[in-house]
């Protein structure tokens, strides 16, 4: 998968994109991820990407010009149909809080295109006009926050665990919580007793159906306590 970011902070990608599995996935080609900085779409000498709002009110409000011209950098031509078989042009993604929000059939929907750019708000947000060259608003929960770019990381990192190599083992994704509508059960490692706290006997059993229904009864016991709302889904 390609997912270009573009952004005005291109550095707080660094440590993200060459750490743990993501990236082991970016050096092994199975994620190709470029950070775009929406500041080489500017021509003044300041590099100039925001401006004040018409109509007075504080803060400022990013550029609709260099945003238009990083998406459009990307091979962005027109709309894409949500949702709708081929995947293969590019998805625009502004990161909003007004967007829908992210889940689990979001990120699964997300990940079956073979080209996501994503793109980060700063200031109040972006130029309403720049909204013409962006197929989807995602946000990733009711806060605001400084910018787009913690919300663009967590939109790769969930979606990039759906794509196979990400994660060695397909089953340890499948078995995290909502990916079936139900959360995780408790997970133990040795030492089997820590500050005379012992893990489960049945998980030491050897006994696998027993260990199978275990994990079964704590997920949905857990799930019925925590987020009954996932069950009756
Ligand atoms: N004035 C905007 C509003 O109230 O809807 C908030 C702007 S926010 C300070 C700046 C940028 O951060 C946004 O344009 C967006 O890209 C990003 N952002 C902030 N909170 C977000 C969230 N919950 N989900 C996704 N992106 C978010």
């Amino acid at each position: 998968m390609k997912i270009d970011i573009l952004t005005i902070f291109p550095e707080m990608f660094t440590g993200f994109l060459t750490s743990s599995l993501l990236g082991k996935a970016v050096k092994k080609n199975i994620l190709n991820i470029n950070c775009i900085d929406i500041r080489s779409f500017t021509e003044d000498k300041h590099n100039t990407v925001d401006d004040k709002p018409f109509g007075g009110g504080v803060g400022m409000v990013m550029k609709a010009e260099p945003v238009y011209k990083a998406i459009k950098s990307t091979g962005v031509k027109k709309h894409n149909n949500l949702y709708k078989k081929p995947f293969k042009k590019p998805l625009v993604v502004f990161m909003s809080p007004q967007g829908e929000k992210l889940n689990t059939d979001m990120v699964k929907q997300l990940s079956k295109y073979d080209h996501l750019v994503l793109l980060c708000g700063h200031y109040e947000g972006i130029d309403e006009r720049a909204m013409n060259w962006v197929d989807k608003e995602v946000s990733i929960g009711d806060y605001v926050l400084t910018g787009g770019e913690v919300p663009a990381m967590v939109l790769i990192d969930a979606v990039s665990r759906m794509i196979p190599g990400v994660v060695k083992e397909k089953l340890s994704v499948e078995q995290d919580s909502f990916f079936n509508g139900m959360l995780d059960y408790p997970h133990y490692t040795r030492p089997a007793k820590f500050k005379n706290m012992k893990v489960p006997d049945v998980l030491l059993s050897g006994n696998h159906a027993e260990i199978e229904k275990w994990k079964n009864k704590q997920s949905f016991e857990r799930t019925q306590k925590r987020r009954p709302d996932l069950l009756k889904k």
